[in-house]
């Protein structure tokens, strides 16, 4: 097995708006030329794995012996041909060719790739495209029959003698080592590539990605004479919670939960409870103030679970009830969101039917 592998991280990432260029954003927790790396170790089916990037301080992480990390050129084809330059005194019999912009191909393509060249000198990935295209020649608008295009993707796999040489003596920058194979009309395998192995090109491709988590308690006492709110639904009850406000104890769950999601501290820094005029308010207002800071700041509800602990009311009667008024109050989907009941084996205040306690977890994302 005389595999190397060579990965392309000098990229400028013209199209990539932020302050550090895209290789270095942290993806999935690690820089997202990691990712490659790492996969490419874990396969065992290189000899030598060459990290081509545009500056070699921005790498601190210490990779095994086999990993060698390279200064890029100024375009991709002039990295490509340094990494092929570095690897020829090896004798390789592969190579493959990769952009760290792709994170997310498996360990089970690279083996795919390499067995392809035991009967071919290239082998590319290709997917079917979505996208509608259409291309134009001088004025004229056409558009590209989807059944007969498809979009190449890496890793790309090549014999290395062939690819070095076409390497060395093209002329014009190319965007990937297919289009020299193309060009020079040698025959290339196409394999089926990978949806998932989708190319990280805007900053938004990961922002995406982004998920937060939020926790929420809250307990309030029974008392004679208020009316019970949960959820935001008026329920007919011998007692209601007493509080400063209507005592709502899944609302007030859910907000510290959607706060802390977002990490903006909790709902008594929110809402203080010595200040007038959030004396008896309604919770469902504060909830609907929340859900306005989320909207603010391009935060969405993934979904919510609360367990509600009570002996009464009995949540099955009012869960449907429950989960409705909450969706209303926060403008999401129903489906969103889950209610349990639990009881506490009649034990303390909550078991006595004294107080109404409540507890919900949060996923958001930005
Ligand atoms: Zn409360």
């Amino acid at each position: 097995m005389n595999n190397y592998f060579i990965i392309l991280a000098s990229g400028q990432s013209k199209r990539f708006n932020a302050k550090k260029p895209k290789q270095y954003i942290i993806y999935k927790n690690k820089p997202l030329f990691e990712h490659s790396v790492e996969k490419a170790i874990l396969s065992k089916l290189f000899k030598k794995i060459i990290l081509v990037v545009k500056n070699k301080k921005q790498i601190n992480k210490k990779f095994p012996k086999e990993v060698v990390i390279l200064k890029g050129g100024k375009e991709r084809s002039d990295s490509s041909l340094i990494g092929l330059k570095y690897i020829k005194k090896f004798r390789p019999s592969n190579v493959l060719i990769h952009d760290a912009a792709r994170p997310n191909f498996s360990i089970k393509l690279l083996k795919k790739l390499t067995k392809s060249l035991k009967k071919n000198k290239a082998a590319i990935p290709t997917v079917k495209t979505t996208d509608s295209i259409k291309y134009k020649i001088k004025n004229e608008l056409f558009n590209l029959n989807r059944d007969h295009s498809f979009s190449t993707q890496t890793p790309q796999a090549f014999r290395f003698n062939d690819l070095y040489r076409l390497s060395t003596e093209q002329k014009i920058k190319i965007q990937d080592e297919a289009t020299l194979f193309i060009q020079n009309n040698l025959k290339i395998k196409f394999i089926r590539g990978e949806n998932s192995n989708n190319k990280i090109t805007y900053l938004e491709d990961i922002k995406m990605n982004k998920i937060f988590y939020g926790i929420g308690f809250d307990i309030h006492r029974l008392i004679k004479g208020k009316q019970l709110y949960l959820g935001g639904l008026k329920i007919p009850f011998h007692s209601g919670l007493k509080g400063h406000s209507d005592g709502d104890v899944i609302i007030h769950s859910v907000i510290d939960a959607l706060l802390g999601a977002m990490r903006k501290k909790d709902i008594g820094t929110l809402f203080p409870d010595n200040i007038k005029k959030f004396k008896n308010i309604r919770s469902s207002k504060m909830l609907k103030r929340i859900i306005e800071m989320m909207n603010k700041n391009y935060f969405y509800i993934n979904n919510i679970d609360i367990n509600l602990i009570c002996e009464q009311p009995k949540v099955s009667k009012y869960r449907d009830k429950i989960t409705k008024s909450l969706s209303e109050f926060m403008s999401i989907n129903k489906s969103l969101i889950n209610l349990k009941g639990k009881t506490v084996e009649k034990l303390g205040l909550v078991g006595k039917e004294k107080a109404i306690a409540c507890e919900v977890i949060c996923s958001i994302s930005q």
